[in-house]
């Protein structure tokens, strides 16, 4: 089974119709795997969840994604966000709402549990260092476990108590084995690991290889309805250093 692995498309519809054309052309995958934060942010949330409504997936909630239904407040977000995320609020059509309140916060499937932010706080805490890693191994059961909300590649290793992060480059290739990890593929609609392009992965449970990819997409076109809806400035120039 092949699955596709997607974090924090907020409301981008180009860059995650990019990423959707590119596991195509890589040959498909049976489920989509998507990590929440589907909308905030970016100027098509409505969109968004229409088509990810259309690919076979599973999918958890992420703290936009309850912001946009009133199910947390913004006052933990900064400004740019929280203007964001009452816009976004309007947007929505009830069979979005509906949606977005019937995702779980986290999802376990074979081997990996799913969450938005961390095993141990899974709509707020970023897991950004070995040691909120590490803290993280002890509130999850799977062997591994996927996580989104940095918005930036990374993997932690659990072995014999200890645990360490390793570089990673774009296009990695992971072999899982017996040592437990916590992965973040990277942002689909928000990159913020210096690299603008879509980030995602791809998981064979045949061959146990979990594959990274980066995806250039219409950045230009996505900043411009971002003006034309009226959402903030810096966050539609943000997307041109992927930060
Ligand atoms: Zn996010």
């Amino acid at each position: 089974m092949r699955c596709a692995i997607l974090a924090d498309i907020h409301s981008n519809l180009s860059a995650f119709t990019a990423v959707l054309d590119d596991i195509r052309q890589r040959g498909g995958a049976d489920e989509l795997w998507c990590l929440g934060d589907v909308v905030g942010y970016g100027p098509e949330p409505h969109q968004c969840i229409e088509r990810l409504r259309h690919e076979k997936h599973v999918c958890v909630s992420g703290n936009h994604d309850l912001a946009a239904i009133g199910k947390i407040d913004t006052s933990g977000f900064n400004a740019l966000a929280a203007a964001a995320a009452s816009w976004t609020a309007w947007q929505l059509t009830p069979e979005d709402r509906l949606y977005l309140k019937g995702l779980p916060l986290t999802i376990e499937v074979g081997n990996f549990t799913l969450v938005h932010g961390s095993p141990r706080d899974p709509v707020m805490e970023y897991i950004l260092s070995a040691y909120t890693a590490c803290e993280n191994f002890a509130f999850f059961k799977s062997r591994f476990c996927l996580v989104g909300h940095s918005h930036a590649l990374a993997v932690f290793q659990y072995r014999a108590g200890s645990c360490s992060s390793d570089e990673l480059s774009p296009d990695a290739e992971l072999k899982l084995g017996e040592d437990r990890l916590i992965i973040n593929p990277g942002g689909v609609g928000q990159p913020r690991d210096g690299d603008p392009r879509a980030s995602y992965a791809i998981y064979d449970s045949a061959t146990l290889v979990l594959r990274l990819y980066r995806v250039p997409y219409d950045i230009a076109a996505t900043q411009t309805r971002m003006m034309q809806v009226g959402l903030p400035v810096q966050l539609a120039s943000r997307l041109t250093y992927g930060v």
